[in-house]
């Protein structure tokens, strides 16, 4: 099997397994991580399959930036988030697990603890109800 095949988010952006999708193009999809760090983590993924940014041609960088920075936006303007995080991790060294490009979206209040510690949504209600916040139609 190709690395494209094995890759959970290649077989996301193709429909194979599900996620709960807040935006897509023609180049670009996001969707909550399942494991967030704070309710509302969203991942910004471009299409094409690379393993690190410096293997993505800098046309998907950019289309995938420029999601990143919609995604910043919602988070401000439909959450209760006063700030938010991008991170986006390269090579196992530096903390990547699913090697596919994907900037981390995290969004941040003022006053609660500050950690880069995994959570999870109380249940699938609680995941649609995100979705639907942060979805293109609200
Ligand atoms: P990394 O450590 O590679 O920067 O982050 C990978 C992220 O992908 C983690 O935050 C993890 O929770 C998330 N993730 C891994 N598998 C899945 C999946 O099947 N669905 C979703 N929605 N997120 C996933
Ligand atoms: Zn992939």
């Amino acid at each position: 099997m190709s690395d494209t095949g094995k890759c959970v988010f290649c077989k996301i952006i193709a429909g194979v397994i599900p996620a709960a999708k807040v935006y897509e193009d023609g180049q670009t999809l996001a969707f909550l991580d399942i494991a967030p760090f704070e309710k509302g983590h969203v991942l910004v993924v471009p299409k094409r399959h690379a393993p690190m940014l410096t293997d993505l041609p800098e046309e998907d960088a950019q289309a995938a930036m420029r999601v990143t920075r919609e995604i910043g936006a919602r988070l401000l303007a439909r959450l209760p988030c006063d700030g938010f995080n991008v991170l986006q991790n390269n090579g196992v060294c530096a903390s990547q697990t699913v090697p596919h490009v994907h900037f981390h979206v995290i969004p941040r209040r003022n006053g609660q603890p500050f950690h880069w510690t995994p959570g999870q949504y109380a249940s699938p209600e609680e995941v649609g109800a995100m979705q639907a916040k942060l979805r293109t139609d609200p």
